[in-house]
């Protein structure tokens, strides 16, 4: 799958194989590497076999790496410790988000025309909403 980073397409690869060679090149220890961004080839390495959630937690944290990286922010891009933790909770707020509120995309990608399309039809007097 591809995903659009600032404008710029970036792959997501699962595969252990290509997982393995990424983290070795880029020397991270496998035991505790979920992801991995590679800024030079644009690609988000993400370990197969993991749970939803920290599936959706470590695509998260590499995409904000990569627009880290895309934006010359070093606290964002760089895998130090102190930013790694800042990463995480950044994206685990982002995850909480888009979990939390399942309309989020669609009244995102609408704007407030749905919201108003809502209000228009809700009737004062039966409290029933039209749709
Ligand atoms: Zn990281």
């Amino acid at each position: 799958m591809n995903l659009k980073i600032l404008g710029l397409d970036y792959e997501i690869v699962i595969d252990q194989q290509k997982f393995d060679k990424a983290c070795e090149e880029a020397n991270f220890k496998l035991e505790n590497t979920f992801g991995l961004h590679s800024w030079f080839d644009r690609k988000i390495y993400i370990k197969p076999g993991l749970d939803r959630q920290t599936f959706q937690q470590t695509l998260m944290h590499e995409i904000i790496h990569a627009i880290g990286y895309l934006m010359g922010n070093e606290l964002l891009a760089m895998s130090k410790q102190k930013n790694e933790l800042f990463v995480d909770a950044l994206a685990n707020a982002f995850v909480l988000l888009l979990n939390d509120n399942k309309e989020f995309l669609e009244m995102f990608e609408e704007g407030e025309h749905k919201s108003n399309k809502l209000k228009d039809k809700f009737s004062p007097v039966t409290g029933i909403i039209d749709a």
